[in-house]
């Protein structure tokens, strides 16, 4: 083994094989993978091998097509054979829910290129005769499923990054990994050390324990997974290898293997296999099999494909793979550990392995992943994935694989975890809570506690009443939202004015006012929007999303401050209570001692105060489109402050709002929201933000791409449309017609209470922004008349948040 190497791959299972060979592709030729046993030994060597492009992530399904495109490309150049067999599949319902659901899921397949149909149940009957049609309401029918052979795959990349250079190690496991003062790495094996640039770690069901020797907990754990395979079936005499299907309402997945059928499911009971420590000596081994506790599953699968019952068991397969608790893996590089990077937590390697492979190798050879990865991104989980979190999560995540998630439905697990000190006094107003990034924060208000809960619809649900009762509050009276659920950061130290102006788009607020800004990438993407309120000269308070607290800090980390500026994120430190509506001034007026008149406190101030007691920050901001205030104080007196508006609060009507009546109220305002309308593929002009773009800074991230984008307009524009809907809504991800072609996709949509509309925003070529009609957008399988909104619905000229 060489002992210098600029990139060390830990791992060759098919994810780190992928990695290498795209490494190589990309130009990087002295890459070294090093791996334990054989390849393939992790879940790699025992996987069902099948494969498929739909994904609840449209930006997780693109690399899904890339990865399943990719397997002609590899064995052209290694001339080992993938196996793979595209045979098409279908995904049966059983439900009219579950048949809406595939009509979305072919809806969004529509924008991506991906050629699904709905079927009728016969229909399916005639390309799965398996099938007793008599449970299922229709299908879905995608051409390009199949399956590979795991060896195969994994072996066509290795050989193909051998064949461009690279080179790999077997029966050498990495025992430790230290980091030098440079942010080099040694990694330290049974067979020496090897010094290297970049660490990959792609250790599969080792995964946590690699992490562990950089002082990392990554939040993945492995699940025990049973598939087995029948005899022999006669119905299957003569045919050639061609039944694909998953069958939702048994919760299985079948195929055919040779004469017999190959059936798998995911227990709604599973068994996390090693959820502390993985055993280092568990090598090409299998677990013992426990059909107890797939016997719910196959007695469904037996009623739903009756020969399935006589054709006995020839092979039982349980073995472990890993999952992150949202199921989707977890790629990029890690903040605070220079070098070091992770692909890890694929679950579906044989879809996903090869995107892995292209997306990382992409950020750590070009410094950027080359497509919007956030869904896979590893900064999407904080400290508050610890071990115990991640097994209640990923086990629930398991036993859903194949469930419907409705729009408004809120997973149950790990819950209540995190707490803010107003999450009693609003439970006891009847909130339901909705769960992010481990913290509860209220979605809504219910009239009474029996009727404090979602039922679950893609269509206008239960809430609906409630929410517009809520959003009335707001525009005729006022309204109080617990707004804690925002990432904070304090920045402070000489210097710090100078660092955020180089990476924030827009100019700096004056001290006391306060700006929003998008954060650029350095090809003019938009990575970010955050409200920079300013305290002092040197010191400044910054609020954008949350879920990207780790993302951000570790692009601020990229972009490291000149000595002397601390970034201190502070989300918990600083929880917040919003109120909104024309009544608000009046209210916030009795309990402090400024002047709050437009005059000495116009839109954008930003000033500390005592509200009563409580000493806070008060921002004049507004994400509802009224006259509104945002508070933020620490944790310790969030409580008084909370009762203290309350009991001011009567006498103008206050109510308390939720996330729900919010998302309706931002939309009616046309405005946008991180991880929506603002991803890493949209620059400032399209996405409609160019007015918070400061062109006369001489110089900040992303500039000169922005300016670019400023000459040429871009390719897309954000755009607002209301929807000739009934009782469905746009939420996001739906396809957008003109004049019978698909031209964009929605980005969130929602019922706009104030307005009286359905609402939806999206994006579309630039060239079609001004078409005003001709549009449709496509709701749960029907196309509905939508009308494209030169303006924002509710008061377009924002007369009102500036009253
Ligand atoms: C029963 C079963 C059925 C499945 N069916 C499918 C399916 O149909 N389709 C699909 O897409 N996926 C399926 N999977 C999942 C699939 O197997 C995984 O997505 C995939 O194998 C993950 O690959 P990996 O490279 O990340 O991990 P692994 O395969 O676990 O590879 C990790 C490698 O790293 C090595 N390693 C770890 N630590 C070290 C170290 N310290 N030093 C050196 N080497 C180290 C290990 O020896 C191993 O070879 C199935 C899994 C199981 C168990």
């Amino acid at each position: 083994m060489k002992n210098h190497a600029r990139v060390v791959v830990i791992g060759g299972g098919v994810v780190g094989a992928s990695v290498l060979y795209h490494l190589t592709k990309a130009g990087w030729k002295d890459v070294l993978l090093i791996e334990r046993a054989e390849l393939t030994s992790g879940s790699t060597w025992h996987a069902a091998g099948g494969m498929h492009t739909v994904n609840g992530d449209p930006n997780v399904a693109k690399l899904q097509q890339y990865t399943i495109k990719l397997y002609e490309e590899i064995e052209k150049i290694s001339g080992q054979s993938c196996g793979v067999h595209i045979t098409g599949g279908i995904m049966l319902a059983g439900t009219r829910e579950r048949l809406d659901w595939l009509k979305m899921a072919k809806a969004r397949g529509r924008y991506l290129g991906m050629d699904l149909e709905i079927i009728s149940v016969d229909e399916a009957a005639k390309i799965f005769p398996l099938m007793d049609k008599k449970h299922f309401t229709g299908a879905l029918y995608d051409p390009i499923e199949g399956h590979v052979d795991p060896y195969g795959v994994t072996h066509a990349y290795a050989k193909s990054a051998q064949i461009a250079g690279a080179e790999i190690v077997r029966h050498t496991r990495v025992t430790d990994l230290t980091q030098r003062a440079d942010g080099s790495w040694d990694v330290v094996t049974d067979h020496g050390t090897v010094h290297c640039e970049h660490v990959v770690n792609a250790g599969g069901l080792w995964a946590r324990e690699v992490g562990r020797m950089a002082g990392l907990e990554l939040p993945i754990l492995a699940m025990e997974h049973q598939y087995l395979i029948t005899g022999d079936m006669p119905e299957l005499v003569g045919r050639k290898e061609s039944l694909h299907c998953i069958d939702f309402e048994g919760e299985i997945y079948l195929r055919q293997e040779r004469g017999g059928m190959l059936m798998g499911t995911y227990e709604r009971a599973g068994v996390p296999w090693s959820p502390v420590q993985t055993p280092w000596d568990f090598g090409q081994d299998l677990l013992p099999n426990d059909l107890e506790r797939i016997a719910p599953s196959l007695e469904v699968g037996f009623a739903h494909f009756p020969s399935l019952e006589g054709a006995g068991i020839r092979k039982v397969v349980n073995g472990p793979f890993t999952f992150a608790p949202d199921g989707n893996p977890l790629v990029g590089p890690i903040k605070g550990l220079r070098n070091f990077w992770v692909a890890c937590g694929v679950m579906a390697g044989f879809s996903q392995g090869g995107g892995v492979g292209l997306a990382l190798s992409q950020w750590m050879v070009e410094g950027d992943p080359g497509a919007d990865i956030w869904g896979m991104d590893v900064a999407r989980y904080g400290d508050w994935t610890t071990l115990a979190y991640t097994n209640a999560k990923v086990r629930e995540n398991y036993s859903r694989r194949f469930r419907i998630r409705f729009p408004n439905e809120e997973l149950t697990a790990a819950r209540p975890l995190r707490t803010t000190p107003v999450y009693e006094q609003l439970r006891a107003r009847h909130a339901v809570f909705g769960d992010y990034c481990g913290l509860e924060h209220p979605l809504w208000f219910a009239p009474s506690a029996a009727e404090a809960e979602d039922r679950f619809s893609f269509r206008r649900s239960n809430a609906h009443p409630h929410v517009a009762a809520e959003c009335k509050a707001v525009a005729e009276a006022v309204g109080l939202l617990e707004i804690s659920n925002y990432g904070k950061f304090e920045i402070t130290g000489k210097g710090s004015a100078a660092w955020l102006s180089s990476i924030m788009a827009n100019k700096l607020p004056k001290i006391g006012r306060i700006t929003l800004t998008p954060m650029l990438d350095e090809k003019g993407k938009l990575i970010g929007d955050f409200t920079i309120c300013r305290i002092g000269e040197e010191h400044f308070l910054l609020i954008g999303t949350y879920a990207a607290e780790v993302y951000y800090l570790r692009w601020f980390e990229r972009h490291a401050p000149a000595a002397g500026v601390q970034v201190r994120p502070c989300a918990m430190q600083y929880v917040g209570l919003s109120i909104a509506g024309p009544r608000s001034r009046t209210l916030l007026q009795e309990l402090v001692r400024q002047d709050l008149s437009n005059a000495a406190f116009p839109f954008l101030s930003f000033r500390r105060m005592e509200v009563g007691m409580v000493p806070a920050y008060v921002g004049r901001v507004s994400f509802t489109g009224e006259l509104g205030y945002e508070l933020w104080v620490t944790t310790d007196y969030q409580r008084a402050l909370f009762d203290l508006l309350m009991q001011h609060g009567r006498a103008h009507g206050i109510k308390c709002f939720g996330g729900r009546a919010l998302n309706a109220m931002r939309i009616e305002k046309a405005f946008g929201s991180w991880a929506r309308e603002f991803r890493p593929i949209y620059g400032p002009i399209e996405a409609g933000l160019g007015r918070f773009v400061d062109f006369t800074k001489e110089e900040f991230v992303g500039r000169g791409a922005a300016l670019a984008e400023k000459a040429g307009g871009g390719a897309l524009r954000l755009v607002t449309f209301t929807v000739d809907a009934t009782d469905a809504d746009a939420l996001g991800d739906e396809p957008i017609w003109h004049d019978g072609k698909v031209v964009g996709w929605v980005t969130s949509g929602a019922y706009g209470h104030r307005v009286g509309a359905s609402i939806a925003l999206g994006y579309v070529p630039k060239e079609l922004a001004t078409a005003g009609s001709g549009f449709e957008i496509e709701l749960i399988g029907e196309r509905r008349q939508a009308l494209l909104q030169t303006a924002a619905p509710y008061d377009p000229n924002g007369a009102r948040m500036r009253a």
